[in-house]
C-alpha cells in the first residue's frame, strides 16, 4: 500500500491516510451509485474498516478503520464492482445535474469538454492533487461553497446561456474574470489550468496575479450580471425530469454506520445515489409514494430528513478518538449541544467544532467555531456577533468534551 506520497495531496484508494482509528480513504465515484453497489460498499466498510461511513463537504465518500492490509482489498473489492474514483483534474458537477428541472442548463458535456482538454493537453501532471474545477448549471445545489480553481457559473442573458467564470476560492470569495459561451468558458479554463500549472506543483488559481490574467480575461466579456450566492442543502424532495422525484438525506454530522447505510440501500431497490455536497445523500427516480416510503426507512435508520434539522447547522471534523490531532471529542460535543441546546442553532450561524486548531472542516459564511486545544476550547466567531452568554455555555460545553480533560 502507497501512503500519500505528494505534499498536500488528499486520502484516496491508491493512497489511503492514516489516522487515529485506522487508514482512511477517501473517493469519489465518477457517475452514481446503484442501490446493489451502494449497499456492497456498506459490507466492506464493516469488513475491512470499523463499520464508520462518511460523505464530506464537497460530497466524496470516505470508509474509516481500515488496517494497512485491508485498503488494497478495499480497493480491489471497489474496482470488482465496478465503481471508478474521480481521476485526473477534479471537474465538479452538481449531484442533480442533468437531472434537475430548475437547472438553466445541463452541465455535464461543458464538464466533459474540460475533461477532455485536460486528458488531450497532459496538464494534469503538472497540476497539484487539490487543483479543481466547478461547472454548475445553476439547479436546485448549487456548489457555490465548494472552494474550487476555476468555477464556471451558468445564467441567462435574454435567451443566450452563458457562463461566468470565477478563480480561486468558494463562489462569495472567488475573483470575476468575465463571462462568455460555453467554447470560451472551456477556452479560458484551460488558459487559467495551464497558468497555474507554469508557477509550478503546489500553485493554485489563488496565486495568479493580473498580470498572470490579463490576456485570459481579455477574451472574455466584462458585463457584470448579478449571480447570488446559495447555500446547497440536499435534505429534501427535488422535482426531477420525466415527473419522478430526487429525496436526499443528510449524515448526522457526515457519518452514518455501514449498518444504516446497507439497510437504506436494501429498502432503496433498485434506485440509483448519488453523494451531495454538505454531507447529503440522494435517492433518484423516485415516484412519490416509493420517496414516503424511503423516507419512513431513512427516519427509523437516523438520518436527517427534514431540511430545517438542527444538526445540518452544526459541522464537525473527525475529532477524537477518530483523528489523532485531536483534542476534542467533536461529535460527543456537537450531539450534546443538538440535544440539550439546540435553542443556539437559530440559523443565523453554523457551528463548528474542531478538534484542533487546524480546522479541516471550516465552513463557509457565517460561523461560530469551538476550536479544541490541549487543555482548553478556544471560542472564535467569523461575520457572527456572538453573545457572551452564548460563547459562555459553548465553552463549557466544550471543556465537557475535551479528550484530555484538564486535571
Ligand atoms: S481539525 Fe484537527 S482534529 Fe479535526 S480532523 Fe483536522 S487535524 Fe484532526
Amino acid at each position: 500500500m502507497k501512503a500519500q506520497l505528494r505534499r498536500g495531496a488528499c486520502p484516496s484508494l491508491a493512497a489511503p491516510m492514516l489516522s487515529g482509528d485506522g487508514w482512511l480513504v477517501r473517493f469519489g465515484p465518477e457517475v452514481g451509485l446503484s442501490a446493489t453497489q451502494l449497499g456492497k460498499i456498506a459490507d466492506m466498510a464493516a469488513r475491512y474498516g470499523n463499520g464508520i461511513i462518511e460523505i464530506t463537504s464537497r460530497g466524496s465518500l470516505q470508509i474509516r478503520g481500515l488496517t494497512a492490509s485491508s485498503a488494497p482489498d478495499l480497493a480491489a473489492g471497489l474496482a470488482d464492482l465496478g465503481i471508478k474514483d474521480r481521476s485526473g483534474t477534479s471537474v465538479v458537477t452538481g449531484p442533480l445535474a442533468g437531472y434537475d428541472t430548475t437547472e438553466i442548463v445541463d452541465p455535464r458535456p461543458l464538464a466533459g469538454a474540460i475533461r477532455d482538454r485536460i486528458a488531450q493537453l497532459n496538464i494534469f501532471h503538472r497540476l497539484g492533487p487539490k487543483v479543481s474545477v466547478t461547472v454548475d448549471g445553476g439547479g436546485a445545489l448549487p456548489l457555490d461553497e465548494i472552494v474550487a480553481d476555476v468555477r464556471l457559473h451558468a445564467f441567462k442573458d435574454g435567451a443566450q446561456i452563458l457562463w461566468r467564470l470565477r478563480i480561486g476560492g468558494d463562489a462569495a470569495g472567488a475573483r470575476a474574470l468575465g463571462n462568455g459561451n460555453a467554447q470560451h468558458a472551456v477556452a479560458a479554463t484551460i488558459a487559467v489550468l495551464d497558468c497555474v500549472a507554469r508557477k509550478g506543483i503546489d500553485a493554485r488559481a489563488r496565486d495568479l496575479d493580473d498580470r498572470d490574467l490579463a490576456t485570459i480575461a481579455a477574451a472574455l466579456n466584462r458585463s457584470d450580471v448579478s449571480i447570488p450566492t446559495r447555500s446547497a442543502n440536499p435534505v429534501g424532495l427535488f422535482p426531477i425530469r420525466g415527473g419522478m422525484f430526487a429525496r436526499g438525506y443528510g449524515l448526522a454530522f457526515g457519518q452514518a454506520t455501514s449498518d444504516a447505510i446497507g439497510e437504506l440501500a436494501a429498502a432503496a431497490g433498485t434506485h440509483e445515489f448519488r453523494l451531495a455536497p454538505n454531507r447529503g445523500l440522494l435517492a433518484l427516480n423516485l415516484a412519490r409514494e416509493e420517496e414516503k416510503i424511503l423516507t419512513a426507512h431513512a427516519n427509523r435508520l437516523g438520518f436527517i430528513t427534514e431540511s430545517g434539522d438542527p444538526r445540518l447547522a452544526v459541522i464537525t471534523c473527525a475529532g477524537a478518538p477518530a483523528c489523532a490531532s485531536a483534542h476534542l471529542m467533536t461529535k460527543a460535543l456537537a450531539e450534546d449541544i443538538v440535544s440539550t441546546r439546540r435553542d443556539l442553532l437559530d440559523g443565523s450561524f453554523r457551528l463548528h467544532v474542531s478538534g484542533c486548531a487546524k480546522r479541516c472542516a471550516q465552513p463557509s459564511g457565517p460561523n461560530v467555531t469551538v476550536v479544541g486545544h490541549e487543555a482548553n476550547c478556544e471560542i472564535v466567531a467569523e461575520n457572527v456577533a456572538l453573545a457572551e452568554n452564548i460563547c459562555a455555555i459553548l465553552l463549557s460545553r466544550g471543556r465537557a468534551h475535551l479528550s484530555a480533560p484538564p486535571g
